[in-house]
């Protein structure tokens, strides 16, 4: 992900964002709340005890075992623009290879779409965080891959419940980007398995992008589902989870940050604030609206999907290795990591049993 330069904030669009972590309380019986709609669901005990029932499902080592593969060994990064020596493929067609076998091990068929990027040059007079800048004309030209993968609906099959992390990591630095992003390919690969034999009611569709190379290929992903005409009713967007402050980290928090664009984004993050109350998933929460769309959440947003949401573990985001070798896979909070899955599943098996 990246994160929005500070000065923006400064500008007095910070005080749009509110922190509302105890607003699920009293939710239950406020009809005009914009998730209503679906909290109702809940009334019913054997959609409860259905989505209880994956949430236990949900593994932290399954998730561990695929962000230090991706991570740490044997792919140090996953990136165009480096390939691990004795090798043909270039660590982020690794990675490719990776999520896909994963995915048909679980069942599942995997459809890759080129986008044509480049790597980001590196500016080291800019801030550690933000060495990242334009590549020239005359820079490499990479083919990178979307990985697509679904379970297609039975009852609204031409209803999208789309859930997407980007799979690279930064192609301007040699960091192996553990929280940026190998822990959301990783969080949504976990979701994946979870659902490889759900029967669902709408089509479940999972994209793996990438967005630390230059153009994201989230953008191409975007434009093609309006041009074909898909109807996406949600996009989740797992970047960072888990991810925070030194101190908060040492302090054991489990944190997730709902941040939202449009006001069709914020009443799903209403939704997740009611569901970790619902399912006693025990993250400590608030929504934050963005002043525009950013990251793979804000290409749908641009492309007329409003409802679209990203799931971070703080926001502005606080990690402190953030774009640095130092973001390795020992930092991450793999447990609030799959707290943070188990979120992402309440809200969508509920929008998916929605009428
Ligand atoms: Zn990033």
């Amino acid at each position: 992900m990246k994160t929005r330069r500070w000065f923006v904030l400064l500008c007095g669009l910070w005080t749009v964002g509110s922190a509302v972590s105890l607003a699920a309380e009293g939710h239950s019986a406020g009809v005009s709340a914009p998730e209503a709609r679906w909290t109702t669901l809940w009334n019913d005990p054997r959609l409860v005890e259905e989505i209880q029932a994956f949430l236990k499902t949900v593994r932290q080592e399954e998730i561990r075992r695929h962000l230090f593969y991706l991570a740490k060994d044997p792919l140090p990064f996953r990136k165009l623009n480096y390939t691990r020596p004795g090798q043909q493929k270039n660590t982020l067609y690794e990675a490719d290879d990776y999520i896909a076998a994963e995915l048909q091990k679980w069942g599942y068929q995997v459809d890759r779409e080129e986008a044509m990027v480049q790597a980001y040059r590196r500016d080291p007079k800019k801030p550690k965080a933000h060495q990242y800048f334009p590549p020239a004309p005359e820079d490499p030209w990479y083919k990178a891959y979307n990985l697509y993968a679904e379970r297609k609906g039975r009852r609204q099959p031409e209803e999208i419940i789309l859930l997407v992390a980007h799979k690279d990591s930064q192609s301007w630095v040699d960091s192996p980007g553990a929280n940026d992003n190998a822990i959301g390919t990783s969080g949504l690969l976990e979701i994946a398995r979870v659902l490889a034999q759900h029967p669902s009611d709408r089509t479940i569709r999972f994209l793996w992008c990438n967005e630390e190379h230059t153009p994201w290929t989230s953008v191409t992903a975007a434009r093609k589902a309006k041009q074909r005409g898909d109807k996406i009713i949600a996009v989740f967007n797992l970047d960072g989870i888990g991810a925070k402050s030194a101190e908060d980290t040492a302090a054991g928090k489990k944190k997730n940050v709902l941040v939202f664009t449009l006001p069709e984004g914020e009443a799903i993050a209403r939704l997740a604030l009611a569901a970790n109350e619902r399912f006693r998933i025990g993250l400590e929460q608030k929504i934050f609206q963005r002043p525009r769309p950013g990251d793979d959440d804000g290409s749908f947003v641009q492309a007329g999907y409003p409802a679209a949401l990203l799931m971070i573990g703080s926001y502005p985001y606080a990690d402190p290795n953030y774009h640095t070798e130092g973001d390795i896979p020992e930092r991450t909070d793999v447990p609030n990591a799959a707290m943070t899955v188990q979120l992402t599943l309440a809200v969508v098996l509920t929008l998916d049993r929605s009428p």
